[in-house]
């Protein structure tokens, strides 16, 4: 027997992004050609496709767990990596995706409405996108990003396609368990004293389900009861049928007057709604009195332009045409869901802020650097290169993240964490002259660290510089010919 799950937690992971590749092109006569190491491929995607073929959470209930390829490795040659495969994964029309503390993040809502679950790692490039003039022979790549890994709560809010409205004991219970095949379970109603019955249906080749909409009273639409309640489940419905009760013995009802005293409160509740196609059904034609009431009626559902469907839930009878008006009902609804290509919505979870980053000076002396950026250049470097730990140094530097240890106070050797606690890298620091330049001289032009006269290029001013100080001026000068703070005319 299926169970019927609304609520799931879904565990996605995207795939990583390939390495990028370093090679050095090399023919007869060309010993050493450019660079030519190809690019690592994107890693593929999580994303969740509404599909009208899909009417329940239940295979996320058995495997959770869902992950995308990983991008390939490039080569030499400049031929770049294959991207990893997407994993589309299709959900029902209606999922509501949840982070895991309950904050909403899309409603998915039309047949073809894409969300990404979890973005792919971008493919690290290889050593020929990352030469440049100031670098002909780049001898490091970088590595891919780790795809995104995400934990989300899957929820189908429209728990039925087609909606049982009537009276109490009009008989929609007692309907719904005599036409389902599974009486699926309710995870987490958001109810305590009333639930409502909910049946998946079988008819030919389609399979829908059917939910009563207990505790519809009069009044309802302005609170009373639980009807209020449980008419927003049944929101999303395909269709609603009204179960009309032919055998009632009070004196003050009959089918019509119930059925319309429904209608003013689906009307109150909601124009929506009350949008949604109706089929009516005559119900206890088993009793002699209801056959007699059902046959007098049914004409004048007809004229108002209802399909009437004359049953006993209890004697089974008429149920099968019924079940086949639901079924085609239900899927000329589905397919109406169906935008049209060019009104697709992606819906992508909101795009994390790339250009900022956060310097924060620690308790203990250490400071720590937050940010997509930085962090994901970490993510980038492979660490037993020293060339491209080189690089990794320059990009920080040029982002501003040595200029903002300066100002907090860092001094060279201390700890320096780039991400969050986890999964922190930590450096030891080894400011660069460049960023510190600014910050520790006056005015431009007035860096205390050049001795006087050294602007001018006065020969014995550099004299008096010790080797040391000396040598590093010049690899200062040399890593960094344009930089103005001690070239430039001005001084
Ligand atoms: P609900 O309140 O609309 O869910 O109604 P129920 O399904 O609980 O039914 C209320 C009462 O009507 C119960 O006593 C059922 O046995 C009875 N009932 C439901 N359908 C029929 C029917 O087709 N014929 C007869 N004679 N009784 C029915
Ligand atoms: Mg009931």
């Amino acid at each position: 027997m299926a169970t019927f799950v609304d609520r799931v937690t879904l565990h996605a992971a995207a795939g990583k992004g390939g390495d990028g590749c370093i090679s050095v092109h090399r023919e007869k006569f060309v010993p050493l050609g450019g660079p030519d190491g190809g690019s690592g491929g994107r890693g593929g995607d999580v994303i969740l496709v509404v599909d009208s073929d899909v009417t329940t959470l239940l295979d996320f209930h058995h495997s959770p767990h869902r992950s995308a390829t990983s991008g390939r490795q490039g080569h030499g040659a400049l031929k770049n990596g294959a991207d990893g495969e997407d994993l589309i994964l299709g959900v029902p029309n209606g999922t509501v995706v949840l982070t895991k503390d309950g904050k909403v993040l899309a409603d998915l809502i039309g047949v073809g409405t894409r969300f990404i679950a979890a973005k792919g790692g971008q493919g690290g490039l290889g050593n020929a996108a990352l030469s440049s003039s100031r670098r002909r022979a780049p001898g490091f790549a970088l590595l891919g990003e780790p795809g995104e890994k995400r934990t989300l709560v899957l929820e189908l809010k429209s728990v039925a396609d087609i909606g049982l409205i009537g009276f109490p004991s009009a008989g929609k219970s007692s309907l719904i368990a005599a036409i389902s095949a599974a009486r699926p379970k309710i995870a987490d109603y958001p109810f305590t004293t009333l639930a409502p019955n909910l049946g998946v249906v079988q008819a030919g080749d389609s399979r829908f389900t059917v939910a009563d909409v207990p505790g519809l009273i009069p009044g309802a639409s302005e609170g009373k009861g639980l009807g209020l309640e449980f008419l927003r489940h049944v929101e999303r419905c395909a269709a609603l049928v009204h179960v009309l009760d032919c055998g009632t013995l009070e004196s003050n009802r009959d089918p019509i007057k119930d059925f319309e005293i429904i209608e003013r409160e689906l009307k109150n509740y909601s124009a929506d709604l009350s949008d949604r196609p109706r089929i009516i059904a005559l119900n206890k034609i088993d009793l002699p009195d209801g056959q007699a009431i059902a046959d007098m009626v049914e004409p004048q559902f007809k004229e108002r332009g209802f399909e009437v469907y004359k049953i006993s839930a209890a004697a089974r009878l008429g149920l099968q045409e019924l079940l086949y008006a639901m079924a085609r009902t239900v899927k000329s609804y589905r397919s109406s869901q169906i935008l049209d290509e060019k009104t697709r919505i992606v819906l992508r979870p909101t795009p994390v802020d790339d250009r900022g980053f956060k310097v924060h000076a620690n308790e203990d002396g250490s400071f720590t650097v937050i940010g997509a950026k930085p962090e994901r250049w970490v993510h980038q470097t492979n660490f037993s290169n020293a060339e491209a730990i080189g690089y990794l140094a320059d990009r920080l530097a040029s982002l501003g993240v040595e200029r903002e240890l300066f100002k907090l106070g860092a001094k060279a050797g201390d700890e320096v964490r780039i991400g969050s606690d986890d999964d922190a890298v930590v450096f030891d620091w080894e400011p660069t002259i460049e960023a510190g330049a600014e910050l520790l001289s006056g005015p431009r032009g007035d860096d205390m660290r050049i001795p006087r006269g050294w602007e001018k290029f006065d020969e014995e001013a550099i004299d008096q510089l010790d080797d040391e100080e000396l040598a590093q001026q010049w690899e200062y000068q040399v890593a960094d010919p344009t930089s103005p703070k001690v070239e430039g005319e001005g001084r």
